[in-house]
This record gives structure tokens, C-alpha cells and sequence, in this order.
């Protein structure tokens, strides 16, 4: 099934009314522990992508998701940028010659998370994105294993990406700006690891609507 303008559409924008609703929140806790930045690279992302959207209907997922990692990593700043430019162009590598369907998409997100840890040389309890997106990754796995339905995919995903994004708060960062904070970052939870749980939340929402 090739990719549509509207459901792609639909995603982004599911994601840009999570991440401008809790807007002030994001930048507090970058402000924080970072340089106050994260929430504009999220929201140009956002708003390429939605620009994007029309050209990408009827392109094969692969394609499509090419297209996305290409524009993210050329337009948006940070860290984040490249990471999730990355994690794009990981799917796509990973679509090639694939259908969507919830193992193909399992294994994919697996392998683009995957790539992310590459990129950034991190991993699991460096209180960053990946401390959301890896147990998202590990959830979806499971589910698909064990032939989960979607509904109850998207339970475990929201619940292991809030678990995740919360155990951020406790962890000293060893990764990206907040490092150089050591200790002193304890206490608040990473924006980006925040913004991932947003974003997933706002997506899986739109699946459950499906
Ligand atoms: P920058 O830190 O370059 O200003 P952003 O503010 O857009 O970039 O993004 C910061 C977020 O990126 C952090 O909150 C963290 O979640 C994530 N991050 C930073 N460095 C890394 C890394 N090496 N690996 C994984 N995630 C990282
Ligand atoms: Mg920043």
C-alpha cells in the first residue's frame, strides 16, 4: 500500500497539536538543561514535513520516508535534527521493498532506533530521546511477536514511553548539551525524550482512530 497525502498528513499534524499544546512545557525543560532550542527544531521539522506531504502521495512508503529524512537532516538544527533525519532515512532503508503492516513497521522503527543510537554514540540511560524511543521499540516488537492487536499495541507503546520519558528525570546525562551539566541536570526530565512521547502519543492516536 503506497503512502497517502491525507494519512501522512494526518500524522504530522496529530504530532504538531501535541508538541504546540505542551510548548511551554518542552521549552522550560530544555531551558533547563539544554539551550531553550528543542522545541523550534521539533516545530520547523513538523512544519517541513507538513509542506512535504503533498508531494509524497502515491509514493511507496520507502520513497516517501526517504524524502522526510532527507528534508529533516538538510532544515532542521540540533541534535535532534540529524537524529531524526537518521531515524527517517533508517525506515525508509528498511521499507524498501516491504508492505506496512505492524511486523514490517516493528522491525523497522527497531532498526531506525537502531541508527539513532549509531548517530548519536548513545544508548539507553543517558537521559535522551532514545530513553522513550527504545522501550517504544521493544514494546512494539513484543506486540508484534506475539500477535497483539493494534489497540493494545498502542496501550503498552504509550505506557512504556511514559515510563520512559519520566525515568529521564533521575538520570545523569551523559549525552549531548545537559552533559555538561553532570549532577546538576538531575531532577528534570530531558525535553527531547519528552517530545518523543509526544509525538508517539499524537500518532498512535491517529492509528487507533484507523
Ligand atoms: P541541541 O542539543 O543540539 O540543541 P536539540 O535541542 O534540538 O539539539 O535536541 C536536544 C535533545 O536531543 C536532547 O533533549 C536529547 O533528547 C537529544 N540528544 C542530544 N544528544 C543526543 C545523543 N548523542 N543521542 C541521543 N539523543 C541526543
Ligand atoms: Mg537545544
Amino acid at each position: 500500500m503506497p503512502a497517502t497525502t491525507s494519512q501522512i498528513l494526518a500524522f504530522i499534524q496529530a504530532a504538531q497539536a501535541a508538541i504546540n499544546a505542551n510548548a511551554e512545557e518542552v521549552t522550560a525543560l530544555d531551558q533547563a538543561i539544554g539551550d531553550g532550542d528543542h522545541i523550534t527544531n521539533v516545530q520547523r521539522g513538523l512544519s517541513v514535513l507538513e509542506g512535504l506531504a503533498g508531494d509524497l502521495g502515491a509514493l511507496d512508503w520507502s520513497a516517501a520516508l526517504q524524502k522526510m529524512g532527507m528534508s529533516v537532516m538538510s532544515t532542521v538544527g540540533g541534535a535532534s535534527g540529524s537524529l531524526y533525519g537518521t531515524f527517517f532515512l533508517a525506515l525508509a532503508k528498511a521499507f524498501k521493498g516491504r508492505d506496512m503492516s505492524l511486523e514490517s513497521f516493528a522491525e523497522a522503527f527497531g532498526l531506525a532506533v537502531e541508527a539513532m543510537k549509531q548517530r548519536g554514540k548513545s544508548d539507553l540511560g543517558e537521559k535522551t530521546m532514545l530513553d522513550v524511543l527504545i522501550p517504544v521499540a521493544e514494546a512494539l516488537k513484543a506486540g508484534a511477536a506475539q500477535g497483539l492487536d493494534l489497540s493494545q499495541v498502542l496501550e503498552n507503546i504509550n505506557a512504556v514511553a511514559a515510563t520512559g520519558c519520566e525515568s529521564t528525570r533521575d538520570m545523569v546525562p551523559t549525552k549531548g548539551r545537559a552533559s555538561f551539566l553532570g549532577e546538576r541536570a538531575k531532577g528534570c526530565i530531558d525535553a527531547g525524550a519528552r517530545t518523543s512521547q509526544l509525538m508517539i502519543g499524537a500518532v498512535g492516536g491517529v492509528l487507533a482512530g484507523y
